[in-house]
């Protein structure tokens, strides 16, 4: 099996959240399983000085009435498509206050690219591309490069439904697709063009991160207009709950926290708390609560959940960490916070993978309030390193926390019912030998990728069996 996975994001190259560890890490353990993979993602200013390889090639690639000139660059099995007018800016998408303009070129250009390097390469088993910047693979699969790929199979996962990639009319010319397929049945969504629509309508199979965010967007609550289009593909869409690297995330071995620790020798915890509360200026009392946010400043992650809460969690004696990057609005909002209630909160506005962990090891809490959540992988990393999580049963939340067991959970979406989950938490931490347990519980957990990469094999087989006729169901 071999199989090509096109990203517009792969850890350890470039990362604004957790399709690049996904990326990054489920070629690694398919190959464990005897497939072949590779990836294929831009390169952005962030990867250029991690590449070893330039290939000698050239792509030419049509980008509406142009050709756009690309070169290839490759660090084992990882590939990048090398285009400086597109790619070479400190952003992946946009800066904080706003999504490059130019995004639908650049995702066409890396789509129409990639898929000329895998021509290049000799076509694989299955494209499993992901989220709307790669939405349009299946789309020309099926359309403009069905010659060049007969057997291949398209396989996409999408990661958030939230974001679509819905463009004016006029993005059609660009792709070079026939108009005719800007119809409602496939690239049309209320009179724009949607690239994510594209990969949910002709993959031959639709996977998302998490079984229960599966059922949630069937529903037209979660479904962000789109519910009809995943129920219509019935047996071909389904939920694979994301692993976790436990090579990167593991505080027996992790040489960026104050000390190791595990589960049978926990000491170490308390010195990760006390460098912690240190690093980020807060009083240095090992009986104190910490508690953690982790992840991008956006509405989803329950951010303005977290403002509404701020006095009650402050009320009820934590420390709270925050570190994120995202939306303008939402930066400033976290920063006053902090300067709010100094030695109470703090908040540090950065993308920084070193600091990620020293919060999974130093909090004791890890405060995850998502309006939604299809997967959800900061909290998963915390329960390995002891770190308990405070969830909205939302998604992959509710699939990977059992409250009072490995961690607490709260349903309405309420500022009253994410303070009573932190006060369950709380009461469960003053009694030592119980919070003990439940530590204990959260870092026995496995979701490791050995069981998701499993998943994603078989339907790759399933999505090769219905391009190459042994399937019709
Ligand atoms: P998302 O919805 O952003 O994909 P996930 O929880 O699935 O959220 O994945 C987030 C990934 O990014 C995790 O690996 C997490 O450790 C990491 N991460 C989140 N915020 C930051 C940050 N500010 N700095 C460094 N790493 C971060």
């Amino acid at each position: 099996m071999k199989v090509a996975i096109v990203s517009p994001e792969v850890a350890p190259f470039s990362k604004t959240g957790g399709l690049a560890d996904v990326a990054g890490s489920l070629g690694r353990f398919l190959g464990a399983l005897g497939a072949e993979a590779m990836t294929v993602s831009p390169l952005y200013r962030s990867a250029a000085a991690m590449v070893v390889e330039r290939l000698p090639l050239r792509l030419r690639v049509p980008l509406g009435a142009r050709t756009a000139d690309c070169a290839v660059a490759r660090s084992g099995p990882h590939y990048f498509i090398e285009c400086d007018e597109f790619f070479g800016r400190d952003g992946l998408y946009g800066t904080p206050d706003g999504d490059y303009p130019d995004n639908p070129a650049r995702f066409i250009l890396f789509s129409r690219a990639a898929l000329e390097l895998l021509i290049e390469l000799g076509a694989p088993d299955v494209i499993h591309s992901h989220d709307w910047q790669g939405g349009l693979i299946p789309a020309y699969l099926k359309t403009v490069y069905s010659t060049r790929f007969p057997g291949t199979a398209a396989v996409f996962t999408v990661h958030n439904l939230a974001y679509q990639g819905n463009f004016p009319p006029d993005v059609m010319a660009l792709t070079g697709m026939d108009v005719r397929h800007f119809n409602w049945r496939e690239l049309e969504f209320y009179g724009r063009v949607s690239f994510l629509k594209a990969g949910l309508v002709f993959a031959d199979l639709v996977t998302t991160v998490s079984p229960s965010y599966a059922r949630e967007i069937i529903t037209e609550e979660l479904g962000c207009g789109l519910h009809g289009v995943l129920r219509e593909r019935g047996r071909a869409f389904s939920g694979i709950l994301n692993g976790v690297d436990y090579s990167e995330w593991n505080p027996e071995t992790d040489p960026l926290i104050a000390a190791n620790y595990s589960a049978d020798s926990l000491e170490g915890l308390a010195r990760c708390k006390a460098a912690l509360q240190e690093r980020c200026g807060l009083p240095v009392r090992p009986r104190i609560p910490l508690a953690g946010v982790m992840g991008r400043l956006a509405e989803q992650k329950g951010i303005g959940l977290l403002l509404q809460a701020a006095e009650g969690l402050v009320g009820q004696g934590l420390q709270v960490v925050i570190l994120g990057s995202g939306e303008r609005r939402l930066q400033e909002a976290v920063l006053g916070l902090a300067s709010r209630y100094p030695g109470r909160f703090s908040a540090s506005v950065s993308f920084d993978g070193r600091f990620a962990h020293q919060i999974e090891a130093g909090c004791d809490l890890l405060l995850v309030p998502s309006l939604y959540e299809p997967c959800g992988l900061s909290h998963i990393q915390g329960l390995r390193y002891g770190t308990v999580p405070v969830v909205r049963a939302t998604g992959g939340l509710a699939d990977t926390v059992e409250d009072g067991i490995t961690g607490f959970a709260f349903r309405e979406y309420a500022a009253e019912a994410f303070l009573s989950a932190v006060r369950r938490a709380l009461a469960a931490y003053g009694e030592p030998a119980g919070w003990r347990r439940i530590v204990r519980a959260g870092m026995a957990l496995d979701f490791g990728w050995e069981a998701s990469a499993r998943r994603y094999l078989e339907a790759y087989e399933g999505a090769v069996r219905r391009v190459r006729g042994a399937d019709s169901s």
